[in-house]
């Protein structure tokens, strides 16, 4: 089983993630915005980090993962179609007042229909372009839920008004490939509270099926 503890990271108040095997004690950190605060998580948690996980390249989802790596020495996956935001790294954080911040390197690419093994959990890697390019989720299938970054939020979906963002993209990503999971689904999101695919199915003021 799968444990999901959320971390709030930056001033836009990003969820990261620590992705927990129960069995096995093993752990993910899903998109780092700041090391920091996920150091003292992870170290509260008494688990074992394995890997670095990246839905997508924003300032507030990679920012403190070069500090992450540094301090835990473990191998990062990235999508490989944000990699001109992951480069742009320093002008983002430029842009939003951040701090100076290093790009990190990745070591793996994160590419549809790929599997992520966590000690004895797997999630499954599904593209869902629209608000970058190269924007994944993660789809825990045993334990129905999804690490979904910026594509869906509660009552809300991600912004497409960023450099080659899309909405028509966005749009077919939630559509064919989040609302076919089923409904029951519990959808981590990149900011605020989580929600599932069903509540956002029905209710969403966006996209709705
Ligand atoms: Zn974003």
């Amino acid at each position: 089983m799968l444990r999901i503890h959320e971390v709030p990271v930056t001033p836009f108040q990003q969820n990261c993630t620590i992705l927990v095997c129960e069995e096995t004690g093993e752990a993910a950190i899903c998109d780092c915005g700041d090391a920091q605060p996920v150091l003292e998580r992870l170290r509260q948690l008494g688990v074992k980090p394995v890997k670095i996980l990246s839905t997508h390249g924003h300032l507030d989802h990679i920012g403190g993962t070069a500090a992450l790596q540094d301090a835990l020495g473990l191998p990062f996956w990235f999508p490989s179609g944000d990699d001109f935001w992951r480069l742009a790294l320093p002008q983002q954080a430029q842009t939003y007042g951040f701090p100076a911040v290093r790009v990190p390197e990745p070591d793996h690419d994160l590419c549809d229909g790929d599997v992520v093994e966590i000690g004895h959990c797997r999630l499954d890697v599904i593209h869902c372009p629209g608000h970058t390019p190269g924007h994944v989720v993660l789809h825990d299938a045993q334990g129905k839920q999804l690490i979904a970054g910026d594509v869906l939020f509660r009552g809300s979906i991600g912004r497409t008004d960023f450099p080659r963002g899309s909405f028509k993209d966005l749009e077919r990503s939630i559509r064919e490939r989040l609302y076919v999971l089923p409904p029951e689904t519990e959808v981590h999101c990149g900011h605020g509270p989580a929600t599932t695919i069903g509540h956002e199915s029905r209710t969403n003021p966006f996209v709705r099926l």
